[in-house]
């Protein structure tokens, strides 16, 4: 959430690189909503019932589960990695469709809706244009909605602390909230010394509107929250929306969590929630090699080594009047077989017309990655043109290697060079 990170980057790509929270940012990982239900659930938040189900059959064994005397109502959720489902479209069932948070009145109803959404792509104003595969539905018991809120605790990076975000405008999107009403949201961070304390509870109340046991509720959920949020290292967790019942009841409707991926190894639980189907199959093939991926809009396809050499390589690439494409960091150290897994995942990209490898050799070698790219030209073919700049440890033998190669390679002296020469292959 840009407002509450308040990240500022000198970059032109930053937006795109650490976009809104809503994206998936980098070192992060997505789940479910009802995944996120489960692990907060562990730290006592009420949550709805609910089951998964990947098939209409399963979907309707879970609505009979779901059946008691309480339950009249049950809802049909879409499990895709991205918000916005509820005002989201199907493609291939017209305007007027239900969406992808549909609310019915029987199991057969149930059954006959998951139907309908599984297998089918769901676009949403977070999924971008090509949408994303309903795979999996969450079938809940249907809440008694009195009044829609929004909360959502994230790392500050600027104050080195977990951010508290509260708006009584529930179930809308909060850019929007925070773009027309800034005065209808409210922040504020908690120490990680001292942890939440009675005031947080009493500010949060104040900011959501809530009074007498309601009050105390707020203050019990964001003390859950916050042990969640810490022990299990997550970097966002947004609840939109968070409900308050027909009988005064405060209870979490949606949940978006997402993980710091540095702390992954510490929660076998967590990476066990990982999903493939929603990820880049490119970003898969990196994480593999421990590469850090990142697709983007444009045509030219980067292979940097370092994010602060990455984001001055996408920024020159603008100002030379392109657009790249990725923006993919082997790091320090990368092995040529880590290069050649690079240079793969680029050149499997359709959008790229042309490629700019541009290494800083220092811990990683110049000659290594000569090879790297060398080696996966071989493999893979070269069909684009390729602008190298290699500077650093051991230049001239990875020039030389390069050089030798016979393959056609444009060498590049620095990096306003190598970035004209790359537009221009590409624009001609
Ligand atoms: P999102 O659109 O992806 O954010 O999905 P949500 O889980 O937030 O659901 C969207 C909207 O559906 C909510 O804001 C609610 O208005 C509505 N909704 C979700 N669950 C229920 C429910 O149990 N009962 C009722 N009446 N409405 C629900
Ligand atoms: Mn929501």
């Amino acid at each position: 959430m840009r407002f509450a990170l308040k990240y500022r980057s000198p970059g032109a790509y930053a937006p795109k690189i650490f976009p809104s929270f809503r994206k998936a940012q980098t070192g992060s990982m997505n789940i479910h909503e009802h995944q996120a239900k489960a692990v907060l659930k562990e730290f006592g938040v009420a949550v709805p019932r609910g089951y998964p189900a990947f098939s209409p059959k399963e979907a309707l064994e879970a609505a009979k589960n779901l059946k008691d005397d309480s339950t009249k109502v049950w809802v049909v959720k879409s499990q895709i990695h991205a918000g916005g489902r509820g005002k989201g479209k199907f493609e291939g069932l017209g305007a007027d469709a239900k969406g992808g948070v549909r609310v019915v009145k029987s199991p057969a109803e149930v059954e006959a809706n998951a139907d309908e959404m599984l297998g089918r792509v769901l676009v949403t104003h977070q999924t971008g244009p090509a949408g994303k595969q309903v795979n999996r539905l969450y079938i809940e018991e249907g809440a008694d909605i009195k009044k829609e809120l929004y909360l959502s605790l994230l790392v500050d990076r600027v104050s080195s602390r977990v951010s508290v975000v509260a708006s009584t405008e529930g179930g809308m999107d909060i850019e929007e909230v925070a773009h027309s009403t800034p005065e209808k949201i409210l922040s504020f961070t908690i120490d990680p010394a001292t942890g939440v304390f009675p005031h947080h509870g009493r500010t949060l109340s104040a900011a959501l509107g809530l009074k007498g046991d309601l009050s105390k509720q707020a203050y019990k959920l964001l003390q859950q929250l916050y042990a969640a949020f810490n022990a299990k290292d997550m970097d966002m967790l947004e609840i939109n929306p968070l409900i308050i019942t027909g009988d005064d009841q405060l209870l979490v409707l949606d949940a978006k969590v997402s993980f710091d991926s540095n702390s992954l190894f510490r929660h076998p639980d967590i990476q066990a929630l990982r999903d493939l189907t929603e990820e880049d199959p490119k970003e898969i093939e990196a994480s593999k090699f421990d590469l850090s991926y990142i697709a983007l809009d444009g045509e030219i396809g980067c292979m940097v080594n370092g994010a602060g050499l990455a984001m001055a390589t996408l920024d020159i690439i603008k100002l030379y009047g392109s657009e790249p494409a990725n923006f993919l960091d082997v790091g320090g150290g990368a092995t040529t077989e880590k290069v050649t897994a690079a240079f793969k995942i680029i050149t499997s990209d359709p959008k790229v017309k042309g490629i700019l490898v541009n290494i800083f050799g220092g811990i990683m070698k110049c000659d290594i990655i000569a090879t790297g790219v060398i080696t996966a030209v071989k493999e893979v073919g070269l069909k684009v043109p390729l602008v190298v700049r290699l500077e650093g440890t051991n230049v001239e033998l990875g020039k030389k290697i390069i050089n030798e190669s016979g393959l056609n390679v444009i060498a590049a002296d620095d990096l306003a060079d190598a970035a004209a020469k790359i537009v221009k292959a590409v624009k001609g």
